[in-house]
């Protein structure tokens, strides 16, 4: 990892959902936030006070990449530590591998103070499904067409910025809305997820005041950014990001992304923590 002195990064082979017995983890009150890998493009972020969720509710894993597992989704349905008291859940964009409308609406159904931000496309196919008033006062909507301006949602511990860039591939499928969000959780740490991105510096190009503005601690990009030069430079530089998580990892894991020197998720319930030393720099 680069900026060893500022950020001490471990990566934990298996959660203790799954060897129970191994107490992996420090005590909470001594790491500032850490990650769960929960399958495909899924996280968990844990704050102190405050935990967010991405693309945690999909169906479709096309034969290639990670989903979430039963024990997993068992524990985010039940509430069940580690995976209980969630504040928020992300959406990046609404592809199968990523979001299932049904099963945003029993999430939320089942956790009533839990809010979701997701882009529009997702939220029609919710509100297509039902009209429970108790689930639709809690989803803000992000609407965004390509190169609008940065959109911003603050509420009492979070500080959220979105913008629209195009899905990998373009330009084909680009009337789907993916959003990378930046998410800071107030008096703690910020984070990068950016969905399903194309690579490719001319979609970031336009927003570089919004990178330059606020350090990420860590950001998750799709692993395919680590595989190209221009990939690799808005990561390590353009996005002003201090460490990088990759995601949407194949269960097959491509061998020019095990033969390089990054770091990504692999394995439902491996969990990464960053420990930030400097973070009244900001
Ligand atoms: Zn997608």
């Amino acid at each position: 990892m680069k900026n060893t002195q500022t950020i001490v990064f471990v990566v934990f082979s298996i959660v203790y959902y799954f060897l129970p017995t191994a107490a992996a983890h420090p005590p909470s009150d001594s790491i500032s936030s850490n990650a769960t890998y929960l399958g495909n493009e899924g996280i968990m972020i844990s704050g102190r006070d405050t935990k967010l969720l991405f693309d945690p509710f999909f169906h479709k894993d096309f034969g290639i990449y990670q989903s979430v597992p039963a024990e997993i989704l068992i524990g985010l349905n039940k509430g069940i530590a580690p995976y209980d008291k969630i504040d928020y859940v992300f959406i990046s964009h609404a592809h199968d591998d990523h979001f299932s409308a049904p099963s945003v609406i029993k999430y939320m159904s089942r956790h009533a103070k839990v809010r979701l931000i997701a882009p529009k496309q997702a939220v029609d196919s919710i509100v297509s499904l039902t009209n429970n008033e108790g689930i639709l006062s809690r989803i803000t909507s992000v609407d965004l067409a390509f190169g609008q301006e940065v959109q911003r949602i603050i509420t009492d511990n979070i500080i959220v910025e979105a913008v629209r860039i195009a899905h990998a591939g373009w330009p084909q499928r680009k009337n789907i809305q993916n959003i990378v969000f930046r998410v800071e959780i107030k008096d703690d740490v910020t984070v990068m997820h950016l969905g399903d991105a194309d690579s490719n510096s001319i979609h970031f190009s336009p927003y570089q005041k919004h990178w330059s503005s606020k350090i990420t601690d860590t950001a998750f990009p799709p692993y395919w950014f680590y595989l190209s030069e221009q990939g690799k430079e808005l990561i390590e530089t353009t996005l002003n990001t201090k460490s990088s998580i990759g995601i949407h990892v194949p269960k097959k894991i491509p061998k020019n992304l095990v033969e390089s020197d990054k770091v990504f998720f692999h394995l439902p319930g491996e969990t990464a923590v960053v420990l930030e030393a400097n973070r009244n720099q900001k």
